[in-house]
């Protein structure tokens, strides 16, 4: 290779070799680490887990990478040397480091991609630090005699300076005693006082005081469950337990015991969520019950990011409670992790390293040898297909805490739903009286349609034109309030049109029901109430989520309609009525999760209501009452739709039943796309015949397509797609590196490999 022999050339200076070595990956597809030889000065600086700073790549450019192994055996060839190391202290922990090693296997990308994408933005810049001057009194001892003569100002400094009693910020002295910062350098000039600088965090984490709740005494189900729980933790070692509890059994009481216990241990605990769920309400159960929370979700600034990070690092932290990325807490003494609600679609990261969270958390524990719990009221079918295995040990909670009944499911038969005269209307009679009744008797509605804007079918009678995306093929919704037409995936936007663009036609309708146009709808028959819509339309704004989620529980909003964001965690004993306006919206995806993912909906939505004293009922609009995923989750039967599914699964070769990997080749150029599909295709069919393999691989494994992705354009790209499936993970790894380790896609051609995919569009 050409790099080798340009290093050749440049051995590195004798006078400043030392005879050790660092391996350095970069953030880069390729999966390989590169050896540098560490010169005299840094020797005392280099440390596996930092960054450096090393010639990399063409033309030598300096670039950053992170230190994975410090050795002292030479490489076989003449090596450059690495000109500086960034950080003071590794950013990884041996652990960490291990299981981004493993990710990078797993997920056939590269380490180094891995380690940036793992390492936060505020860690890697120490955002959120600052230099901070501080001033304190010099020691009573030390202060001069006679005192010196003080001006008025310094006075009122020095007074509160020596009430403050120690180190106290310049800037807050300053302001407490109404003073300028010369007035201060006069007391250190005296001889008073002194001053230094320490870098320290910008983002105070805030703690709150929250109440400590009245003590739970677990019911029998519970303690069946906490049993072998608190056994494990007070074991120690890995085990996985799939806790399957219905809405408001109680699971996470069990979350809560379990943390406390390795809190008692001396450990820290690790929670998992989807973003979603990470409302006020669930830190605040966590707060109460443990001291030192750590919280991580997306809205953080950097800075917030990295002081985190470094609390944790630093062990002040006992419980982290994140979404999806929070798996890689930098925690040294983790006890446990806890996934709540596992089967989340959010946990899959959908770029690269496209990993599954909770996947990452099982190998997190195994490497770090301790318990994992995963709750859910839904599992995902893989995680309930482990539990059959034996690989997880299942745990269930089939009833609500107290005898609380799971609410009454009511499906509503859209086809034989009367129409009023001519115009669509969202809201069927029948729904539309039973929201008369729970508002009629002070009760709250909630309303879910998982599709925003306000038309999402825009097209013209005459021709048949329909409004799509310039960029992808997906068609464009009218968003009424921002007057546009837009693309759900790209973010492309033009004006609406009266006009067919296509024919001329002044006939263009504007069709399909969006969440927008349910608000409008609503909001004309129920004018006397207030109406709220919930969608990433409308919450925009950091903390809009959390206004309307607290005015909605003061009962200021009487109906609050959204998309799945108000579907999910939420828990508001005053909602009585809970109406699901189509839940046919993403049942004929093509997709083979389609099925799983709408009755995970509809059972989540299901356990919205009834929470409280007064009960409450669910009421399914549908075109389609006898679909599983339907009529299933109306009478909140899970085993018999895993069941079902799952005999489904195994008839048509899919996941849990076999694992798959997805390749997709995209490029602007059409014709590149699909002629390095059929070739990168074709290396996958050569290397499947290899007769030097026995027996052939071809026996373990399925190459389906290429073919043209179902969404064929998108953001610009054509796309095209083909699967590999196998039952053994081992078979389809083995395959995919040799293929993979040579393949090169051409320029302006690119390839993603998305192992377990989620996204099958
Ligand atoms: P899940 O996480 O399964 O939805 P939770 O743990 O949130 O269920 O419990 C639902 C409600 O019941 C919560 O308000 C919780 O405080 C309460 N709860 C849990 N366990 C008990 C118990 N053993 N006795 C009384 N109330 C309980
Ligand atoms: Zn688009």
């Amino acid at each position: 290779m050409s790099a080798s022999g340009r290093s050749a050339k440049t051995p590195p200076d004798p006078a400043t070799a030392s005879g050790i070595f660092a391996d350095i990956v970069f953030d880069r597809p390729l999966d390989h680490a590169y050896s540098y030889a560490v010169p005299a000065d840094l020797v005392e600086r280099i440390g596996v887990g930092k960054r450096v700073e090393a010639p990399f790549g063409r033309g030598d450019k300096a670039t950053v990478g992170y230190c994975v192994r410090v050795h002292d055996s030479p490489p076989p060839r003449a090596v450059k040397e690495i000109t500086r190391v960034l950080d003071d202290e590794a950013l990884l922990t041996d652990s960490l480091l291990r299981l981004t090693r493993w990710m990078a296997d797993y997920y056939l990308c590269g380490w180094g991609q891995v380690l940036q994408a793992v390492l936060p933005a505020g860690v890697r810049d120490q955002a959120g630090t600052r230099e901070t001057v501080f001033v304190e009194p010099v020691a009573e001892a030390e202060l001069p005699v006679p005192q010196p003569a003080l001006t008025a100002k310094q006075s009122q400094a020095w007074d509160k300076l020596r009430k403050a009693g120690g180190a106290i910020e310049q800037r807050r002295l300053c302001r407490d005693a109404g003073v300028g910062p010369g007035v201060i350098q006069s007391l250190i000039d005296k001889g008073l006082a002194r001053k230094h600088v320490e870098r320290i965090e910008r983002s105070g984490v805030v703690e709150i005081d929250v109440n400590p709740p009245a003590p739970i005494v677990l019911n029998e189900d519970q303690e069946r469950v906490w049993r072998p729980v608190r056994e494990t933790i007070e074991a120690g070692g890995y085990h996985a337990f799939l806790l399957h509890g219905v809405t408001g059994s109680g699971k996470t009481e069990i979350y809560l015991r379990a943390i406390e216990e390795v809190i008692k241990q001396g450990k820290e605990a690790l929670v998992l969520v989807p973003e979603i769920s990470l409302t006020p309400q669930t830190i605040e159960r966590f707060r109460g019950r443990c001291a030192q929370v750590a919280v991580m979700h997306s809205h953080l600034t950097d800075g917030e990011r990295g002081a985190h990070w470094r609390r944790i690092a630093a062990g002040q932290v006992q419980v982290v409670v994140g979404a999806r990325s929070a798996v890689f807490a930098p925690c040294r003494n983790l006890g446990l992790v806890i996934i709540d609600e596992e089967h989340e679609g959010t946990f899959k990261q959908e770029s690269t390293p496209r990993y599954h969270g909770r996947d990452v958390a099982v190998m997190r524990a195994k490497l770090e040898n301790i318990p994992i719990l995963m709750g859910s009221a839904t599992p995902a079918l893989e995680s309930w297909a482990n539990a059959q295995r034996g690989q997880y040990t299942l745990l269930q909670l089939p009833n609500r805490v107290e005898n609380r009944p799971l609410p009454e499911v009511a499906l509503v038969d859209l086809r034989h739903e009367p129409r009023s005269s001519g115009a669509f209307v969202a809201i069927g009679p029948t729904l539309e009286r039973a929201m008369r009744t729970a508002l009629g008797r002070g009760g709250q509605v909630m309303l879910l349609l998982n599709r925003r804007g306000f038309s999402t079918h825009v097209h013209c009678p005459a021709c048949g034109y329909v409004a799509a995306c310039r960029n992808c093929d997906l068609s464009l919704t009218f968003h009424r309030q921002r007057a546009s037409l837009m693309c759900h995936f790209c973010g492309h936007e033009e004006p609406p049109y009266r006009k067919c663009p296509s024919c001329g036609e002044a006939s263009i309708r504007y069709q399909g029901l969006g969440t927008e146009k349910l608000q409008a709808e609503i909001e004309a028959k129920f004018p006397d109430k207030v109406v709220q819509r919930m969608d990433s339309d409308t919450m925009t704004r950091p903390g809009s989520h959390r206004r309307v989620l607290d005015a909605f529980r003061n009962g200021e909003i009487q109906i609050l309609l959204g998309t799945q964001m108000i579907a999910k965690g939420l828990d508001f004993p005053n909602v009585t009525l809970v109406g699901v306006v189509n839940a046919d919206v993403g049942l004929h995806l093509p997709d083979f999760r389609a099925a799983e993912r709408t009755f995970q909906l509809m059972a989540q939505v299901a356990g919205r209501t009834g929470r409280g004293e007064r009960g409450g009922i669910v009421m399914i609009q549908t075109f389609t009452p006898d679909h599983p995923s339907i009529s299933l989750a109306a009478t909140h039967d899970y085993l018999k739709f895993a069941e079902l599914e799952l005999a489904h699964r195994k008839e048509h070769q899919y996941p849990p039943y076999q694992r798959l990997a997805r390749l997709i080749v995209r490029s602007k150029n059409e014709n590149a796309a699909s002629a390095f599909a059929d070739t990168l295709a074709g290396a996958f069919r050569e290397a499947l015949r290899r007769p030097d393999r026995q027996p052939p691989r071809s026996a373990g494994l399925r190459l389906l397509g290429p073919a043209e992705a179902p969404v064929y354009r998108l953001g610009g790209y054509y796309r095209y797609h083909f699967q590999l499936q196998s039952a053994s993970p081992g078979v389809l790894h083995s395959v995919l590196r040799e293929v993979l380790s040579v393949a090169r896609a051409p320029s302006g051609v690119e390839f993603q490999i998305d192992v377990d995919p989620f996204n099958m569009l």
